[in-house]
C-alpha cells in the first residue's frame, strides 16, 4: 500500500486491530512483563528483542503514542516521556556532557529557557543564544569545538517567531550538529520540521497533541538522517556502551541509533517516563488533531484580525497576520495556518493588560495552551516571571504582551468576549 496521508494517519497510524481485537487502543496499565525462560530475558537486556522489558522504558500505549507521532512527523523511530521538559533533557543529556556547549535560538519556551540559562550551567553545559536575525555566518561563527546541537522552537512559545528553517538547518550542517526542533506550537499538521532539515523533533505533547488538558507528556522523535559518526562528536551513539556489554548503538540500531541510545540509557537512568493512561489520553487527541488545528488557526487569525482594528488594542503579534515580521516565512513554513497563538498589548500596559484578564468571561486565565477551551495569560508577571526584564525582552515578552491561546468555541462569541473585556477597560 502506498504512503497514508497525513490525516488518515492522525486517525490510524499507531494501532491496528486484528479480527475480533478492540477497535480502540486498550488501556494496559501495567509495570511488568511475563516470560517463559531466561533466555527471553537475557535477549532483552542484550537489546536482542522487541518485547517489553520494565514499563519504565516503554509500554504498550507509549509505543502506539511513539508510532503515531513517527508517521506524523515523517521521522526513523520516536520516545516519549514524562512531560515536554523531560523530553528536552533526555534529548540534551544524550547528546552532551560536562564541558559541551549548545547554540539556541533565545526566542524559547520560558521553561527551557530557565534549563538552558541556569540549570545546565550547573552540570558544565554552557548555553550560547543566538539571535534568530542573526546571519548564518554569525550562527556559525557562535559555535565552539564543543558544540553538540542547535536548538529551536518552529513557532516560539510565547514570542511567536517563526524559525528561519533554512539559515538553521544550513547552520547545523556547516557546524557539524544536529539541529533539534521544539515543534510544539505547530504541532505536525501545521509543519514537518524534518522535511527543512531538522533531525530531531520534540514536542510538548501536553499542548496541542493532547489538545484537551488532560495529560502531562513529551516526545522526541529521531529523523534517522544525522550521520553520528562523521566528526566522531556523539562517542556514547558510535562507540561501545559499558552498560551494554559493548554495544555499539549506531551500528546496531542504524536510523533510530539516537532513539534507541535515549530509550534504553536516558530513560533508563532518569525515569522520567509516561504513564499509560496519559499515553492513551494523549493518543486519543491526536486522532483528531488535523481537524483542531485547523481550527485552532482559523479562530486565532480571525482573533487576531478582530484586535487588529479595536481601539482598545496597541498592537497584535500572529505570524498569519499581513505586514507581520514573521508573515514571510509563516507563509513559507505554516501554509496551512500559524497557529493557536496569538499576543497583543492593551493600550494602557501592565495596569490594563491585567484588567482585561479580570474581565474575561468567556477566556480562562491559565498557565497553559494548546487546550480547545480560549485562554490569557500574562507572561511578564507568570511564565517568565524569573527572567530578567532584559531577559524578558530578549525572548520577545514586553511588560504589556498578553497571550492568547486560541480555542475551538465559535468565533463570534470569542470576539464578543474580548471586545467587552476590552471595552469595561476605563
Ligand atoms: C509547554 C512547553 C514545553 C514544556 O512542556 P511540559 O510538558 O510543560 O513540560 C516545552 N516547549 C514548549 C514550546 C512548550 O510550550
Amino acid at each position: 500500500m502506498s504512503e497514508r496521508r497525513f490525516d488518515t494517519n492522525c486517525v490510524q497510524a499507531g494501532y491496528t486491530p486484528g479480527t475480533g481485537d478492540p477497535q480502540v487502543l486498550p488501556i494496559v496499565q501495567n509495570t511488568t512483563y511475563r516470560y517463559y525462560n531466561a533466555a527471553d530475558v537475557a535477549a532483552l537486556f542484550d537489546l536482542d528483542s522487541d518485547m517489553f522489558m520494565y514499563s519504565r522504558i516503554g509500554h504498550p500505549d507509549e509505543d502506539a503514542l511513539e508510532k503515531k507521532l513517527t508517521a506524523l512527523e515523517g521521522g526513523a523511530a520516536a520516545v516519549a516521556a514524562s512531560s515536554g521538559m523531560a523530553a528536552i533533557f533526555l534529548t540534551i543529556s544524550t547528546l552532551c556532557k560536562a564541558g559541551d556547549h549548545i547554540l539556541a535560538s533565545p526566542s524559547i519556551y520560558g521553561g527551557t529557557f530557565n534549563l538552558f540559562n541556569m540549570t545546565l550551567k550547573r552540570f558544565g553545559i554552557d548555553v550560547t543564544f543566538i539571535d534568530q536575525n542573526s546571519s548564518l555566518e554569525e550562527i556559525v561563527a557562535a559555535a565552539r569545538p564543543e558544540t553538540r546541537l542547535l536548538f529551536g522552537e518552529t513557532i516560539a512559545n510565547p514570542a511567536l517567531h517563526v524559525l528561519d528553517f533554512e539559515k538553521f538547518s544550513a547552520a547545523a550542517k556547516e557546524i557539524g550538529v544536529p539541529l533539534v526542533i521544539d515543534n510544539t506550537l505547530a504541532s505536525p499538521f501545521l509543519c514537518r520540521p524534518i522535511e527543512h532539515g531538522a533531525d530531531i523533533v520534540i514536542h510538548a505533547t501536553t499542548k496541542w497533541a493532547d489538545g484537551q488538558a488532560t495529560s502531562m507528556g513529551g516526545v522526541i522523535i529521531d529523523s534517522g538522517k544525522f550521520d553520528w559518526k562523521k566528526d566522531n562528536k556523539y562517542p556514547e551513539i558510535t562507540e561501545p556502551d559499558e552498560s551494554y556489554h559493548g554495544l555499539n548503538f549506531y551500528e546496531k540500531f542504524g536510523p533510530a541509533a539516537f532513539a534507541m541510545k535515549v530509550r534504553v540509557c536516558a530513560l533508563r537512568d532518569f525515569g522520567s517516563c509516561i504513564a499509560p493512561m496519559n499515553s492513551w489520553l494523549t493518543f486519543q487527541g491526536l486522532q483528531h488533531l488535523h481537524v483542531r488545528m485547523r481550527r485552532h488557526s482559523d479562530n486565532a487569525l480571525a482573533l487576531a484580525k478582530f484586535l487588529e482594528n479595536h481601539p482598545k488594542i496597541d498592537w497584535v503579534y500572529y505570524p498569519g497576520l499581513e505586514g507581520n515580521e514573521n508573515y514571510e516565512l509563516a507563509q513559507k513554513y505554516l501554509p496551512k495556518g500559524a497557529g493557536g497563538v496569538i499576543s497583543f498589548a492593551v493600550k494602557g500596559g501592565r495596569a490594563a493588560g491585567e484588567k482585561l484578564l479580570e474581565n474575561l468571561k468567556l477566556a480562562s486565565v491559565v498557565v497553559h495552551v494548546g487546550d480547545i477551551h480560549t485562554c490569557v495569560l500574562h507572561p511578564a508577571s507568570t511564565t517568565h516571571r524569573q527572567l530578567s526584564e532584559e531577559d524578558q525582552l530578549a525572548a520577545g515578552i514586553d511588560p504589556g504582551l498578553i497571550r492568547a491561546s486560541v480555542g475551538l468555541e465559535d468565533i463570534e462569541d470569542i470576539k464578543e468576549d474580548f471586545d467587552q473585556a476590552l471595552n469595561a477597560i476605563d
